[in-house]
């Protein structure tokens, strides 16, 4: 069996080779990623460089690391690990739960565990990171840190030698006027927005884009295709990645022969560069799309009434999962569990988590009206459950917890009835407005304070079927209670 001293040696023997050959340079890096990975026996790896304005961290190689984890959104290397910045060796002993990192929930549900974190250094200045990942717990030892430092230096060569900052620099090239567009939408990537988009098109599905809450970039990353006498001589820039897609958008709303140049351009690209998903979206298409929506030349209206989406499907099932994991692991010594849902709202919520619980569970409704108007308002059981909970464990499912005062009686009533336990799980929990003292033993997500439907919540009754939660128009919205 080799040692560690042998690993580290080959592998750095392997990278000064590769380091010198004529590979691509994302070849080049994702070749020292996967070298980094094995010799230290890691999971994964991952090359930055800082972006122009050294705020994100943007990928040049990486290895063993899962398609999710990669595209969980741009690193804010300031938000992110930041005593990298100060040229520090960092490590994290348990990534889900450290201060220092930017998405936790991520890092648990792709099982990173440990992280090595170094910078990159050139004439004293940061201009990029090597992190390396496990699964299991780590502690990373001098040794590691020598040896992540040497690799760090020769990738510092080997981005002077590619002048590949300066391909960055134009790529990500921000005006200062930029800030104020970044101020509209929540997405991380909002900084690296442009003021102007080339096209009207573009903007047109930007805002489609940010309607779903579909994290962006635009014009991203520039793919050199043909090079005379080592210089690239032509590229292709794609409209838009959607790093959350991990998919390059080009929109292709143009004349015939530029459309011919496009597609030659773009099949040289998934020649040259056949792990890079792109989807070219004809004039047509892109329209349709767009109408569906409301916007654009054939569009209508909007999802009436809903101004904007908090939760993609996407999220909410991925939520979903964690939190069923962690209901199935505390409850794992239970003979079962009854799950208790109040009607109607929870009716999505409630069938997609308990399809994800790994234990025995039984299931039951209850239903509850508001009586009265204004201050005299009382809730009442209209259904109560059909089985007896005493001596069982329950877990109430609730869609949305605002004030609490609903939970708040039907969690007297059922402590009445001396079940084993009594817990509570929410998908939302609308903690500014809450007026009860009830703790919450599960959270999907914390909202602000606005009126959310869709995924089972309602307005009058309508909007329940929306695949996703999203912010229903506050001038339509009259506070009242639930049907
Ligand atoms: P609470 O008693 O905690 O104030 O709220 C009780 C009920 O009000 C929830 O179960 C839910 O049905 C409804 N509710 C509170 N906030 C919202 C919201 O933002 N959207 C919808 N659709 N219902 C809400």
């Amino acid at each position: 069996m080799r040692t560690f001293k042998d690993r580290y040696y080959l592998a750095l023997k392997q990278v000064s080779k590769i380091a010198n050959s004529t590979l691509s340079l994302r070849k080049i890096f994702d070749s020292i990623a996967k070298n980094i990975t094995k010799a230290m026996q890691a999971n994964g790896c991952c090359v930055f460089l800082l972006d122009h304005k050294k705020e994100y961290l943007i990928i040049v190689g990486t290895y063993g690391l899962s398609d999710i984890y990669l595209r969980k959104g741009p690193l804010n290397a300031h938000k992110s690990l930041p005593e990298i910045l100060a040229g520090k060796v960092v490590t994290v002993a348990n990534a889900s739960k450290d201060k220092r990192i930017q998405h936790p929930q991520v890092a648990e549900e792709q099982r990173v565990h440990s992280i090595l974190g170094a910078p990159i250094l050139r004439e004293g200045e940061i201009i990029g990171e090597i992190r390396v990942y496990t699964r299991e717990p780590r502690q990373f030892s001098k040794a590691d840190i020598d040896f992540i430092n040497s690799i760090a230096d020769v990738n510092t060569v080997l981005i002077e030698r590619a002048k590949l900052q300066q391909l960055l620099a134009r790529r990500y090239k921000v005006s200062e006027k930029k800030a104020k567009l970044a101020q509209a939408p929540q997405s991380p990537t909002a900084s690296l927005r442009p003021t102007e988009f080339v096209h009207p098109s573009e903007e047109q599905f930007a805002k489609l884009l940010d309607f779903y809450c579909i994290e962006w970039l635009y014009e991203p990353r520039s793919f050199p295709l043909r090079w005379e006498n080592n210089t690239v001589v032509e590229m292709f820039t794609p409209d838009f990645y959607l790093p959350g897609l991990n998919l390059y958008i080009e929109l292709t709303t143009l004349q015939q022969p530029l459309i011919t140049t496009k597609n030659r351009k773009l099949r040289l690209l998934k020649e040259l560069y056949p792990e890079i998903n792109i989807k070219l979206l004809a004039k047509n298409d892109f329209f349709k799309l767009l109408a569906k929506y409301g916007y654009g030349p054939q569009g209508k209206a909007k999802i009436e009434g809903v101004n904007q989406v908090l939760y993609t499907h996407t999220q909410i099932q991925r939520r979903i999962r964690t939190l069923a994991r962690h209901i199935s692991h505390d409850y794992a010594s239970s003979e079962r569990l009854v799950l208790v849902g109040v009607l109607k709202g929870v009716v999505c919520f409630m069938t997609d988590l308990m399809q994800h619980l790994s234990l025995p569970v039984i299931i039951d409704f209850m239903s509850i009206s508001y009586y009265g108007g204004g201050d005299s308002q009382v809730v009442k059981i209209t259904k109560d459950i059909d089985s007896s909970i005493t001596g069982q464990h329950v877990l109430m499912i609730e869609d949305i917890v605002d004030t609490g005062m609903t939970l708040n009686y039907i969690l007297s009533h059922f402590s009445a009835q001396n079940p084993a336990s009594l817990r509570v799980c929410t998908l939302l929990d609308k903690r500014a407005r809450r007026l009860a003292n009830i703790s919450l033993d599960y959270v999907g997500f914390e909202i602000p304070d606005e009126f959310v439907v869709g995924y089972g919540l309602d307005y009058k009754g309508e909007y329940r079927n929306l695949p996703f939660i999203g912010i229903l128009q506050p001038e339509l919205f009259k506070e009242s209670k639930p049907q």
